[in-house]
């Protein structure tokens, strides 16, 4: 399993290596994927399948993974995502992760994590308090949102790095 700490750091507990310290200091990786890749690597073991990053907010978990690994990491019959949300006492969910370069990437992450609710599309807006992202989702489907409005807000924020809104129409 590929992850954002060593091989050594996945094995152990609690304690990290210096590399790794050092990158949960400087904010490069934080506590969550530091604890969502040990749970990872006691489920999935040396599979090949890659984990990013994770982010929460509210009650969700947000966990990213290599392209094509989302089956591998739910789990037959979701069984990982149970141990997981039973672990973490939060509600989780697998996406792929991706690097994000401007409306086309934002588009598919929030298609991803807002299923099954349909994204329209993805503006830019230019404010007087600086440039977001308006996600745009039908209106019919807000029912569908598979959490909080605010709560998906804030994990597309922390994921994308700037402010992102969720708007019906
Ligand atoms: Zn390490």
């Amino acid at each position: 399993m590929k992850a954002p700490i060593c091989e050594v750091c996945l094995k152990t507990e609690d304690i990290l290596c210096p590399a790794d310290e050092k990158k949960l200091q400087d904010g490069v990786i934080s506590e969550l994927d530091v604890k969502i890749s040990r749970m990872l690597y006691k489920l999935l073991g040396d599979a090949d399948v890659e984990f990013k990053k994770a982010v929460e907010a509210g009650d969700l978990v947000v966990i990213m993974v290599g392209e094509g690994n989302v089956p591998l990491v739910i789990g037959k019959g979701g069984k990982n995502i149970k141990l997981l949300m039973r672990e973490l006492g939060k509600r989780v969910r697998v996406i792929e992760g991706l690097e994000i370069k401007g409306t086309d990437e934002i588009k598919k992450l929030a298609t991803d994590l807002l299923y099954p609710a349909s994204v329209f599309g993805v503006n830019v807006v230019y404010a007087p308090s600086g440039q977001y992202y308006k996600v745009l989702v039908i209106r019919r489907d807000q029912q569908k949102l598979p959490a909080r409005h605010e709560t998906l807000e804030d994990i597309l924020s922390k994921i994308v790095g700037s402010d992102v809104k969720i708007s019906f129409i």
